[in-house]
């Protein structure tokens, strides 16, 4: 598979940057977006790098929110930025959640695809930073909930997962599509 091959070279720091410069937002039927990632165990130049150019991705498409799988690669690193400030976050979780929201939410993984996400409307986030200190924040409202979107990224999750059975009817076709494009490209 395509993401093991970029995987392997990448933890074993011997890719060189110039191979990863032109990252591309692998889209839903691509195995990659259902593995679970890795956590990071020694944090490097090269991580810096990445999340670097995840952000660039991520403006450029203007996301608020993007994962390292959603560029390919399996590991626990995210970008995340509502307006507010880009956090670049390692291996972040969730260590406690509170109250309730429901917000529309898009997924440059997805594209046209929307689903009702029934979320916490405040977590606790546990995360390193780029240069590996150990960092713990609290985030409400939408910032809650792209944290929540990303993180679920990580775990191979999907925004379509929390689709209802009439929402799961309504996007089968574009999914189809979708589906059917990466075949294509594959090829
Ligand atoms: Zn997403």
């Amino acid at each position: 598979m395509l993401e093991t091959k970029l995987i392997q070279p990448f933890l074993e720091s011997e890719i060189k940057m110039e191979e990863r410069a032109g990252l591309k937002i692998k889209v839903y039927g691509d195995s990659v977006l259902r593995k679970i990632a890795k956590p990071v165990k020694r944090i490097s130049d090269e991580h810096r790098q990445l999340l670097s150019q995840m952000a660039e991705v991520m403006y450029d498409d203007s996301g608020i929110g993007l994962a390292a799988p959603q560029v390919g690669l399996s590991i626990q690193l995210i970008v995340v930025d509502i307006g507010e400030g880009l956090y670049k976050l390692i291996n972040p979780k969730i260590v406690k959640r509170q109250g309730r929201q429901s917000i529309s939410e898009g997924c440059l993984s997805v594209p046209g695809v929307c689903v009702k996400v029934k979320r916490a409307k405040q977590v606790w986030v546990q995360a390193q930073d780029e240069n590996g200190r150990f960092i713990e924040f609290e985030a409400k409202n939408l910032f809650a909930c792209v944290l929540q979107h990303e993180i679920d990224h990580l775990k191979g999750k999907l925004i379509i997962d929390y689709a209802t059975f009439l929402e799961k009817l309504r996007i089968k076709r574009k999914l189809a599509a979708l589906k059917t494009k990466i075949k294509v490209a594959k090829l």
